[in-house]
């Protein structure tokens, strides 16, 4: 699948999941936004990205920030001349049991992941719309879109808000070609993942390798992490999938974890 000519913006791409996705559009053809709150992160990955002849700008955004968002995906279409794709991505895990959970982190959570993804949405939604050829827009959810797991109570009900979101966009955009989509990967080793071994270890008492085994990987068919590049691959290929064929859909790449 090919994204020549296309413009894609990531959020929270100057690590992780995000990071490799941008790293992959970019190899099949598009240009890309690396849209993150880190922003000496997202021009790091821009510039690596440009040393290999692709246009990529890093753009500092906080995506619970509405006017940071809209003057963010402004700038990624005057600087890129349009935005195709959307990949809401930028995320944060913090764990507590429900009845230990501030009410600070639970909506900072919310926050990220579901005001982040309707705002980021609804910004390049007016300029496809405006442009009118269409366009495709990716939320990044989780394995916890579809199944709980305990600690989790904020993650897990953002990641199952993500579909909603998704199904609404994708009857919605229907009539101008924009589709609407969900990834939902199993376990990866990010940042994001590294942090919540040594957390639940501690939360339930167990070692760190119990937690990777154990808790972690229990339930996969094979015991082993999902990688950035499989993530990636559906990344590219639901930004590639031209067709409303294909739309309000969640994608597993789990390793079996949860099965549809
Ligand atoms: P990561 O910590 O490596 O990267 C997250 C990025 O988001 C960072 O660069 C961070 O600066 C950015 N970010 C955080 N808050 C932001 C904000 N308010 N505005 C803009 N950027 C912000 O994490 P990751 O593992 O790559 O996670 C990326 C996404 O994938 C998240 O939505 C996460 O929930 C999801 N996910 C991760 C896994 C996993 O196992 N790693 C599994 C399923 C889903």
């Amino acid at each position: 699948m090919r994204l020549d000519g296309k413009v894609a913006i990531v959020t929270g791409a100057a690590s992780g999941i995000g990071k490799r996705i941008a790293e992959v559009y970019a190899q099949h053809g598009a240009a890309v936004a690396i849209a993150d709150l880190n922003l000496a992160g997202a021009q790091a990955v821009a510039r690596e990205l440009a040393a290999q002849g692709v246009r990529a700008i890093g753009i500092a955004m906080d995506v619970t920030d509405e006017a940071a968002v809209d003057a963010g995906v402004d700038a990624v279409v005057q600087q890129l001349g349009a935005v195709d794709i959307l990949v809401s991505n930028a995320g944060i895990q913090i764990v507590d049991p429900v009845e230990k959970f501030s009410y600070a982190d639970w909506k900072k959570l919310l926050a990220i992941h579901l005001d982040g993804a309707f705002l980021t949405t609804r910004a390049c939604l007016r300029h496809m719309y405006a442009r009118g050829k269409g366009g495709a827009i990716i939320y990044m959810g989780s394995v916890h879109s579809k199944l709980a797991s305990p600690l989790k109570a904020p993650y897990v009900t953002a990641k199952h808000g993500l579909l909603g979101l998704a199904r609404v966009v994708a009857k919605e955009g229907a009539a101008h070609g924009v589709r609407a989509n969900v990834i939902c990967p199993g376990f990866v080793r990010t940042p994001l993942v590294e942090k919540q071994i040594p957390e639940q270890a501690k939360e339930f008492g167990i070692s760190e390798a119990e937690v990777v085994k154990n808790i972690m990987l229990k339930d996969t068919v094979d015991g082993e992490f999902t990688t950035l590049d499989d993530v990636a691959a559906c990344a590219l290929f639901f930004a590639g999938f031209e067709t409303n064929a294909l739309t309000g859909q969640s994608m597993v790449v789990s390793h079996g974890w949860y099965m549809e």
